[in-house]
């Protein structure tokens, strides 16, 4: 019996015909983020839905670092800790013992925790609700998309509604219609990349149990011979596990209640009080489509790529996604850039797509080892990781989703000095450090991004002239190790630290936080110059 009353959103009579600045195909985890994001930037946007309610059942549940802090930007970030089960740790486990245990965080001083678990149903309800307060977006519920044409101009949608096909243009059109998006099916897009046939049996089940937030890893234990599991906590003591099945596993017969009873019995011990809350089983694949924009239509999540679970790559893939086009999409609605910028969307998350479908698929592999050798490499691994940390790196029960490092962009301006780790290269996201402002503690990072670009400066007043920061395209964030008025203070030393910055330094970021450009000495012809080139209106002369 679920324990979660899913919303019914109301179906309030077909979308008016006519011409739509940007429309959005699809409300789930990324067609509302990327709806939000628009309207928290000030654009109208119209999003269709053929359902009238939130994902269903156990989807995402693992929130990452970087996805908390975009919504952090959104404004859900508070609402987001205060519901959900933080966590950075995890155990592997082999055969009956625990081998070892890791953290993905273990530096303090940042505000979010590596991890964040919530149902996906939660995440998509607030996000309706934050899309409905903005007063931006228009929710179209039951409107299923059944055709699409594309141009250089626009593109013709057919929407069907419960009161017949209405007939829509757009002058841009964001496809978040999920794995099985018909947007790309209209257009003969293909999807290159992997099916697995191995099945997996998800299984979440309540109950009150004291034990740790962290992520449980099994390779081949007593309780699922052969398999592996895995568990994680979840608000409202509900708990996910997931069974590996094998690939010849019957999915009807392995979703009969009594027989997902006897596993988790199994797994839990003989006197363990469970209800079981929801239960399917599922395969996955790996693989995404060659190229994400295709004149005026984006794709962007699931339609756009996907990958299997482990790793949670596949929401939080999607999430960053929305953050990257976004800002690029408000700067050419409202002329601050021009259509190029749109092509760098493409440049950047095609490779941070293909680094999560690398990850994922490498996980996968070490999972569900094919054949004897496969499997007898995976096994000894597991056996020398207990004693030897160098056999720990080559454990592989899923790389956990990190923010995409833009290495390659276009829109980067590359360093002319040395920098010490971990200061964020261009492409890179900022980093997090606790500030004080006003004699109240706060997060660097909620300083960071927007609608402009912003300018890390480092240092007190008197290293910066007025008349040289009045000459600034952007805006300038100032850091002091100081108390100071208009500055944040980094009491802490932490923010200089992280960034290796000295007084003068100036860190370039874009709206979406990333690195764009940094010098070792504010230069605001620099500063203009590479501003340009991050909104791709001139290239770089190296
Ligand atoms: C078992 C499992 C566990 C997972 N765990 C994690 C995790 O821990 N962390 C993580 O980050 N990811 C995880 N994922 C992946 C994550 O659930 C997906 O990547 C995510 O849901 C993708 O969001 P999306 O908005 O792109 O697509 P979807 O969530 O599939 O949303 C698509 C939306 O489009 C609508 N739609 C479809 N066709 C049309 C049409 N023609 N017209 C109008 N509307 C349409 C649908 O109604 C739906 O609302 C998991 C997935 C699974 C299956």
């Amino acid at each position: 019996m679920p324990t979660h009353a899913y919303p019914r959103f109301a179906y309030d009579g077909p979308v008016a015909p006519g011409r739509y600045e940007v429309a959005v195909v699809g409300g789930g985890l990324v067609g509302l983020t990327v709806a939000l994001d628009l309207a928290r930037r000030g654009a109208r946007v119209l999003l269709l839905d053929e359902d009238q309610t939130v994902s269903q059942g156990s989807r995402a549940i693992c929130f990452a670092k970087r996805s908390l802090e975009i919504y952090d930007r959104l404004g859900l970030g508070a609402r987001i800790l205060a519901k959900g089960v933080m966590w950075n740790r995890g155990t592997v486990f082999f055969q009956h013992r625990a081998v070892y245990s890791f953290d993905l965080l273990p530096e303090e001083g940042h505000c979010f925790p590596a991890f964040v678990n919530l149902q996906q149903y939660y995440a998509e309800e607030w996000l309706t609700e934050a899309c409905r307060a903005t007063g931006l977006v228009e929710l179209r519920w039951r409107h299923r998309v059944s055709g699409v044409q594309n141009g250089a101009e626009g593109v013709v949608l057919t929407v069907d509604t419960p009161d017949g096909a209405v007939r829509i243009e757009a002058d841009w059109l964001l496809a978040c219609d999920g794995a099985r998006s018909l947007i790309g099916e209209a257009l003969g897009l293909p999807f290159s990349g992997q099916v697995f046939r191995d099945r997996f049996l998800i299984v979440d089940v309540v109950m009150e149990r004291d034990m740790p937030a962290e992520r449980r890893f099994w390779f081949n234990p007593p309780f699922h011979p052969g398999g592996s599991v895995l568990l994680h906590r979840q608000p409202d003591n509900i708990w996910r596990i997931d069974f590996q099945l094998g690939p010849d596993a019957d999915p009807e017969a392995e979703k009969a209640p009594g027989r997902v009873r006897a596993r988790v019995a199994a797994m839990l011990g003989k006197d363990a009080r469970f209800e079981i809350e929801w239960v399917s089983a599922y395969t996955f694949r790996c693989r995404r489509l060659a190229k994400f924009r295709h004149e005026r239509i984006f794709f962007l999540g699931d339609a756009a790529h996907q990958v299997s679970p482990f790793g949670a790559r596949g929401g939080n893939g999607g999430v960053q996604d929305a953050d990257n086009l976004g800002w690029k999409l408000h700067a050419v609605l409202t002329g601050s850039a021009g259509e190029a910028l749109l092509d760098s969307y493409d440049a950047e998350r095609i490779p941070a797509s293909d680094e999560n479908i690398e990850a994922s698929t490498r996980s996968t592999e070490f999972i569900t080892p094919k054949g004897e050798a496969a499997r007898a490499y995976r096994d000894a691994v597991l056996e020398l990781s207990e004693a030897y940390p160098f056999a720990r790196a080559l454990v592989n029960s899923g790389r956990l989703s990190r923010p995409a490092i833009l290495t390659e962009s276009p829109l980067n301006t590359p360093d002319d000095a040395a920098w010490a780790a971990p200061s964020p290269a261009p492409g890179s996201v900022a980093i997090d450090a606790p500030v004080r402002i006003d004699g109240r503690d706060d997060w660097l990072l909620r300083h960071l991004g927007g609608n402009g670009f912003g300018l890390l400066l480092f240092g007190g007043a008197g290293d910066f002239r007025d008349a040289e920061l009045a000459r600034l395209p952007v805006r300038p964030v100032l850091v002091s190790n100081t108390r100071s008025d208009g500055a944040l203070w980094d009491y802490s030393g932490v923010a200089a630290a992280r960034y290796d910055a000295r007084p003068r330094t100036a860190i370039l970021l874009r709206p979406d936080q990333h690195v764009a450009a940094r010098w070792r000495c504010l230069d605001p012809e620099a500063v203009a110059t590479a501003r340009r080139r991050a909104l791709a209106l001139e290239a770089c002369s190296e």
